[in-house]
This record gives C-alpha cells, structure tokens and sequence, in this order.
C-alpha cells in the first residue's frame, strides 16, 4: 500500500513521520514490522485538521466526545506485544476511537475487527480507513465488552480503554497461542497481558499507562 499521497509538506511530511519513529525507538520499541508500517501510516488523517501540526508528536491527542487518540508509543507497545501471538489471522480492537490503530493492525494481520461504542467515532472511522483502501479492517458500532463472540476466536484481542477490573472471560474467545493485551485500573492503570497457552493462562504485568475509561452501552 502507498500511502504517500496522504502526506503534505512540513508538520504532515514523511520527515516529521520519521522523527516520531525515532522517538518511539528511543522509548524502547526496535521491533523492526510495527516500526515500517508505524513509519508509514499517515497519523495525520486521523486527527481534526487543526491538530495536524502535533499529529507526529509523541503524546495522546482529543478526538471529540470526550476521547483521545494513543500516544503513538503506546500502539508502537500494543502492536509489538499482539505481533508476539503464535498466529496472525484476525485481530479484535475494542475502542477505535480515530481508526489509527486499527489502521496499523491492517498491516499487520489478515483481519482486523474493530468495535467503538460512540456512532460518530465509529462512522468517521470508517470513512477513514476506506480512503487509505484499508479494507480489511471490519468496524462495528457496538459495546465491545463482552469481545465478539460470534467472530470468534482470535489470534489478538487488544482493549484500547481501561476496565476497572481484568476482563477474564474474553480469554476464551483467543485460539491457543493468542494474546489479550488491555489496560486495567481506575486511577492507576497499567497494561497487561493475558496468554492462552497449552497449559493455561500466564498474566504478565507491564508499565503504568492512562487510558479513557471501558464503557457500557452505545452512544
Ligand atoms: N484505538 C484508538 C484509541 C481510542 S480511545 C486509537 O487508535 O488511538 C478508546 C475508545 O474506546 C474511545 O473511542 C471509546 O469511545 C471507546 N470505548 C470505550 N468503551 C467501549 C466499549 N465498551 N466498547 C467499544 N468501544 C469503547
């Protein structure tokens, strides 16, 4: 996929791209896959325009209602981890938000389904992701919570807002080998990372993060 057309001169150019990338090597994260399609993936159309001259830097960004785009480390962290699962087939987001990383999964998996509560969020999504041609991205206008059974299972099921408490019964909607990477807490929230293996579940703890909150219901 050429993505090159969607970029513009300055603060939208490649050469912005480029230094985000290097921060995000700086913070950690070498895995050289997430690193390409993160290098390519024009961020800047998924933020309001008068946002785009901070589109490439290193934090979160507001996307209406209330939510944010991921600071690009964190999907540099979250895309890492999911590329870690034994397959790579389909993918589950929960919390599209902007459609972002959504848009770097595409890359990256075969499928990617992807679920946001808030109608307007999920529409502009969309619209999005179809401009870029990413069309294996499924989005859905639905409560994601309970994951999404019926397309079920998945390789990854990554959780881009923070539930209160460990989503446990989303473990079974992974194929053996695959990984639930989620964010977990009220206040003080950190990423986690739950993986079915042959022999049952291994949790592993990561770092301190800050997500938007899990939420119940459409809007
Ligand atoms: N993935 C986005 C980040 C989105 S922020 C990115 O690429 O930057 C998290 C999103 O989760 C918000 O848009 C919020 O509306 C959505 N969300 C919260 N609770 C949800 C739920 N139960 N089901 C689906 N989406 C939910």
């Amino acid at each position: 996929m050429n993505f090159n057309t969607f970029d513009g001169a300055g603060m939208t150019s490649a050469r912005t791209r480029a230094r985000m990338i290097e921060r995000i090597k700086q913070l950690g994260i070498h895995d050289a896959k997430v690193l390409a399609v993160m290098g390519m993936i024009p961020r800047h159309v998924f933020v309001d325009e008068a946002l785009s001259h901070k589109a490439y830097d290193d934090t979160a960004l507001p996307i209406g209602h209330g939510q944010t785009i991921s600071q690009p480390y964190i999907v540099a962290q979250m895309t890492a981890l999911a590329l870690g699962a034994a397959q790579h087939e389909k993918v589950l987001e929960i919390g599209t938000g902007c459609g972002y990383q959504a848009a770097v999964l595409s890359q990256l998996f075969k499928t990617v389904y992807t679920i946001e509560r808030i109608g307007s969020l999920s529409k502009g999504a969309r619209e999005r992701l179809n401009l870029l041609g990413l069309h294996n991205v499924r989005v859905r206008h639905a409560d994601g919570s309970r994951g999404l059974p019926d397309a079920a299972p998945f390789d990854v099921i990554l959780i881009a807002a923070a539930a209160p408490i460990v989503p446990e019964d989303l473990v079974e909607q992974l194929r053996i080998g695959g990984r639930l990477i989620f964010p977990v807490g009220s206040e003080d929230q950190e990423l986690r990372m739950i993986e079915r293996t042959d022999e049952g579940i291994v949790e592993t703890r990561l770092e301190k993060v800050r997500f938007v909150p899990l939420l119940p219901g459409l809007a």
